[in-house]
This record gives structure tokens, C-alpha cells and sequence, in this order.
């Protein structure tokens, strides 16, 4: 199976070019970014006002929710409406739950988005299926997709099969689990009906709000695709990100990776916050990738010690403080600072409790009172025995005692892994120099592996802009692609023109969107759209204001029940939507307080972490 054409110089991936509108995706054509309305579809004003904000801020698609057959048909409006005012870009209705609305949708806007988890399937959560009861199920699916085909032929519109980890069908479930290879199967189910169909004009997403799920179920539909002669676009995405820094971070994180594998022909970055500000984050993204390029003189490992469908973290030396099973640290560079030790104070205060770099980088010895837990490199040069040693590739050899050595991959010849290798409490900084830095650390990791080198690596690169959105894009793009596929047990993300505590805190966001390292709570919150029924922006605000402070929590804030509870996958507790002015609360997937007014809601939930035993105080 095979998911990538290089994994050693960037290719976009050859996707066959689907008709949607006046702007083809797929092909040759740029990677095109988009979002979607949270206005209520029936108020056709609101909405098509929000189109022109997504429009304008670049978007080239919009999606709307369609919830109903009557929103479905408002779609025509909201459609003539947009072009009377000179907005032609395609709209794309979005459908769970109802084929009848998808298929008047079909006739009203350039693409329809289905849900093969919900197209057509009735059985309730956790029953078992017989075979026959599975065949009768396929059956149901193979004739409701055929009928919605047929219209979406005869109007000329484009099809998205947007798979979806929270919701997939329990059909799919009970055959190959709640996994990467039943989000495939699921989309599979799907490709072929159409393949058979002989329609074509289709796009496929696999979407999840965990990282590691996600980007192994792209990869693995799209090595599946390749063995069955498909070619359909990508469409990415993380869902139920979140918002601020840490949703743009979890969203690089998962659609960065597979940006560098060259996968991907849309992609929507989902935060909790209007949906026009999701455009230019998506724009940054992309435009990451504009200049990638294979490094040159790069020699390529024979062995690549890593499954790109499964995480295992790769084997490296346990010194106790890194390598082995030891959360991956953060490394970070004061050699610039006039003053070390006022600015890790001043560091210290700003962060509030938020973790500092395990590893200070600095030009001169820190009094041990004022690190904590963090160590202290010093340069060679001006290291006295006991310190940490930050070697370099011409010193490597010169120093007993603990050392880092730092070294590019030009530096990395066959005679210095040997002596790499004979030194096995050595610690590799790995520094990119390119524009590929994916490249260089794959190639710079596999080859340590391959001559059995198994010392502790930190990934090492450099980000120049003063822009700290790009520098968080940027950064969780590349280092997430290597953390993902379990490689590194460091990052040193050096980022000179943004405040040190901006590229501190996103050093450890970036490692907890990759799943390798918990510093704090973690929200799966949705972005809202047409369903949604209370104010998601200000509740996750506040909701977010009081359990900030519950490290290693995971809490879901959804817009309503028809996907929320699903879609919130593996969240502790669950704030969600059930009617207007009602939540339900969720521990794991249990409803254990239904229909509370909102107005008690968040002290509830409070209450319900605290009968669990999870609540601290701050
Ligand atoms: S959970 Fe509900 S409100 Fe939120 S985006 Fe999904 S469908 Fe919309």
C-alpha cells in the first residue's frame, strides 16, 4: 500500500479534477480553502451576508447546513440571492440524517455533502448485526445513494462523502470498530456505489478531532484509493478544533502533516469563532507549502522505521529526563538574553503556572533555584564539566559527561553516526535548513535508526516571521508531522522575532495536538453552524475560564444533540446543546443531566466534575 509518492522531497499528490461550479478542485488547481455559515439557513439575509464575509476574506467555497428539506429548498434563495449580488462561487449544502434533503439540495447549489456514518442508517448506538441484517443495511444505502446520484447527474452538482470518526455508522462499527480502517470502509461502502453509478464528480474527507486518527484514516483511504484506481480530491480537516491559539495549532498539527505529504486539495480550518477568520489561517497554511521543495544533497535511509497507518513512538535510549516512554521536552534558545535568569522569571510569571522549557539553551551558568524542573545547556565553549554541553559536529568526542550534539544534515556523515553510536547518552538536536524540514528530519531520524543509533533526538528548526499565527502554523505543520509517525523526543522551535512565551506555549500546544505530551485541558469544541442553539463563542469562553486549570481533562462544547454527542468522541464531559435554552450534560458518552436551562448549565457541569472526583481548585 502505498500513501505517498516521496516522503523525502514535497509532490502534490495527482488528484483527478471534479466540476463544482465555476471552480474546479483537484488537478492542478491551487488547494482551495473554505468554511461555513453558522446563521440559521432559514434566514436567507444572515446567511448570505456571512457568504460575503467568507467570500471576501478569500474562500472559495461556502457550506451551509441543511438540516431539513425546508432549509434545503432555502438554499435556492440563499443561491440567487448571492449571485444577484455578484457572489458566483460555488455553495455546498451539508447533510446528515435526511437523503430527501440532500436530494433537494442537489437541485439548488453546486455540491452536496453527505455523511455515509448517517445517510441512510437507523440502527441505534452499541447493537450487534447479524450478516444478513449487514447486507440488508448495504442494501438500503446502495438505493438510497443511487436515487440521490441520479439527481446530482442530471443537475450537473458535485458530491463530498464526508466521513466522520464521531459518526460513523454502527454497521461499519460492529464490522471493523470505531478505527482508521472503519472511516476507509465506510467511505469505500460509498465510492463504490457511485463508481458503479459511473459518477465521478466526487470529493471525500475523513474527518476526526483527533489528529492521529485523522491523518492515518487520509492515508489509509488514499493508499486504498490508489489500489482501486480512484483518484478523488481530498478535502481536510480536524474537527471540533477549538478556537484561539490552540484550535489554528490542532488544526496544523492534522492538516499540516498531510499538507507535507502532498495530500490535499481543500481544506477548511474548523475553529470556534466566525467562520470568516477560519480563511486566512487556511490561507497561511497552504501558502506554508508553496515553497517546499526537496532539500538537496539529502541521502535517503534504505529502512523507513516507521507505519504511516498506526503511531508507535520510535525506540530511542532512556536517560530518565528524555528518550524511552518519557513525554517528549521543549527546548528553547536564551542565548540572546542579556539576562538568563530575569528572563526565565519574567517567563515564569507570564506563563502562571503554565509549564517552562525543560531545556534553557543559554550562553552562561542559571542559579538551580529559579529553574525548577528545567535544565540548563551551555555551549562548549563556555561549559565548565558540570554542566550540559551543547556539542557541535566538529567537537563530537571532547566531552565526558552529559551533551547534546547539534548537527543539520550535511553534517550527518556515515563517520559521524559510528561515533553517534558509540555514545549512546548523547542527545541529537536535529536543525532543519531548508524549506522542507519534514524532509531533512525524516531523512536525519531514519538514518540514526538504520545504523542502530537509538540516542534521543530533539527536532530542531527556525521560524523568522514576527507573525505569531504563522509562526503557530508553521511550526505545528512540521513538527506535528514528525511527532505524529512517533518521531522525536524534543522540540526546539526557534522563532527570534515572536515573544518567547508565544513560542513556548506553542512548543507545548504542539505537542498535546499530536497526542504526545498533556500540559492542560483540552477542548473538542465545535464551530457551530445552522443547528447550532446557544452562543458558542461566548459559552466556550466562559466555559473555558473555569476549567482551565483541570490538566489532562478533555471537555466537549457541541451546538446540538443531533451530532454533537458523537462528534465530541472521546471527551471526559460533554456541554451540549438540546434545545433552545437547554443543555445536556455528558460524562463520557453518558447523558447524565438532560435539559438544564442554560443559565445553570456551566455550574452543573462543574458540579458533575466534581462528583467525579475530577475537579482542583485553581
Ligand atoms: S455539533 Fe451540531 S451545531 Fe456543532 S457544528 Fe456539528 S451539527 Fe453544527
Amino acid at each position: 500500500m502505498n500513501y505517498c509518492k516521496d516522503l523525502f522531497a514535497y509532490q502534490r499528490r495527482k488528484s483527478a479534477e471534479v466540476a463544482v461550479g465555476n471552480t474546479p478542485l483537484g488537478g492542478t488547481n491551487p488547494i482551495r480553502v473554505q468554511s461555513m455559515t453558522t446563521t440559521n439557513t432559514l434566514d436567507t439575509e444572515a446567511t448570505v451576508a456571512q457568504c460575503i464575509r467568507i467570500f471576501e476574506a478569500g474562500g472559495s467555497y461556502v457550506r451551509i447546513t441543511a438540516q431539513g428539506v425546508q432549509e434545503a429548498e432555502n438554499l435556492a434563495h440563499i443561491r440567487n440571492l448571492l449571485t444577484e449580488k455578484g457572489f458566483t462561487f460555488p455553495l455546498v449544502a451539508d447533510i446528515h440524517f435526511n437523503p430527501k434533503a440532500a436530494e433537494v439540495a442537489a437541485h439548488n447549489v453546486e455540491k452536496v455533502r453527505i455523511n455515509p456514518g448517517n445517510f441512510a442508517e437507523r440502527r441505534p448506538e452499541g447493537e450487534t448485526y447479524t450478516d444478513a441484517e449487514l447486507a440488508e443495511g448495504h442494501a438500503r444505502v446502495v438505493a438510497a445513494v443511487k436515487s440521490f446520484i441520479a439527481i446530482c447527474k442530471a443537475n450537473n452538482t458535485a458530491v463530498r462523502i464526508g466521513v466522520n470518526h464521531g459518526s460513523l455508522s454502527e454497521r461499519m462499527v460492529s464490522r471493523f470498530g470505531d478505527t482508521p480502517t472503519g472511516m476507509v470502509e465506510s467511505a469505500l461502502e460509498f465510492l463504490r456505489i457511485f463508481k458503479d453509478e459511473n459518477f465521478h464528480n466526487l470529493a471525500i474527507s475523513m474527518k476526526s478531532s483527533n489528529t492521529r486518527v485523522m491523518v492515518q484514516s487520509v492515508r489509509l483511504l488514499v493508499a486504498r484509493m490508489e489500489e482501486e484506481g480512484m483518484h478523488y480530491p481530498l478535502h481536510l480537516g480536524v474537527t471540533e478544533a477549538g478556537n484561539s491559539r490552540e484550535g489554528r495549532i490542532k488544526s496544523a498539527v492534522g492538516i499540516g502533516t498531510l499538507l507535507s505529504d502532498g495530500i490535499g486539495d481543500t481544506i477548511r480550518v474548523s475553529l470556534t469563532e466566525e467562520p470568516e477568520f477560519e480563511i486566512p489561517v487556511a490561507r497561511k497554511l497552504v501558502a506554508h507549502f508553496e515553497k517546499r521543495e526537496a532539500p538537496s544533497n539529502l541521502i535517503i535511509s534504505k529502512v523507513v522505521p516507521i507505519d504511516p497507518y498506526t503511531y508507535a513512538r520510535s525506540t530511542s535510549s532512556n536517560l530518565g529526563w528524555i528518550g524511552g516512554n518519557t513525554p517528549p521536552v521543549v527546548m528553547a534558545d536564551l542565548t540572546a538574553a542579556e539576562n538568563p535568569e530575569a528572563t526565565i522569571l519574567d517567563l515564569n510569571e507570564i506563563l502562571a503556572g503554565a509549564p517552562l522549557p525543560d531545556l534553557f539553551l543559554c550562553s552562561e551558568s542559571v542559579s538551580s533555584e529559579i529553574l525548577n524542573a528545567s535544565r540548563v545547556v551551555i555551549p562548549q565553549e563556555k561549559a565548565t564539566d558540570q554542566e550540559i554541553v551543547l556539542l557541535n559536529a566538529k567537537s563530537v568526542g571532547n566531552h565526558k559527561g552529559q551533551a547534546l550534539l547539534e548537527v543539520d544534515h550535511a553534517e550527518l556523515t556515515d563517520t559521524l553516526i559510528a561515533a553517534i553510536k558509540e555514545n549512546p547518552t548523547l542527545v541529537m538536536v536535529l536543525r532543519a535548513t531548508s524549506t522542507n524540514p519534514v524532509a531533512e528530519f525524516r531523512s536525519m531520524a531514519f538514518r540514526l535508526r538504520e545504523a542502530g543509533a537509538f540516542n534521543p533526538t530533539i527536532l530542531k528548526n527556525t521560524y523568522l516571521s514576527d507573525d505569531i499565527e504563522t509562526v503557530q502554523l508553521q511550526a505545528a505543520a512540521d513538527f506535528g508531522s514528525l511527532l505524529l509517525d512517533g518521531v522525536g523526543d524534543g522540540i526546539f522551535l526557534n522563532a527570534p522575532n515572536i515573544p518567547f512565551e508565544e513560542a513556548t506555549t506553542t512548543a507545548f500546544d504542539i505537542l498535546q495536538a499530536a497526542r504526545v505530551r498533556t500540559t492542560k485541558t483540552e477542548y473538542i469544541s465545535c464551530p457551530g453552524c445552522g443547528r447550532t442553539l446557544y452562543n458558542l463563542q461566548q459559552t466556550a469562553g466562559l466555559i473555558k475560564a473555569r476549567t482551565c486549570h483541570l490538566k489532562g481533562l478533555k471537555i466537549g462544547i457541541m451546538g446540538c444533540i443531533v451530532n454533537g454527542p458523537g462528534e465530541m468522541a472521546d471527551a471526559d464531559y460533554g456541554y451540549v446543546g438540546a434545545g433552545p435554552g437547554k443543555i445536556n450534560l455528558y460524562k463520557r458518552k453518558e447523558l447524565i443531566k438532560r435539559n438544564i436551562p442554560q443559565t445553570d448549565a456551566l455550574e452543573e457541569l462543574i458540579n458533575l466534575i466534581k462528583e467525579n472526583g475530577d475537579w482542583k481548585e485553581k
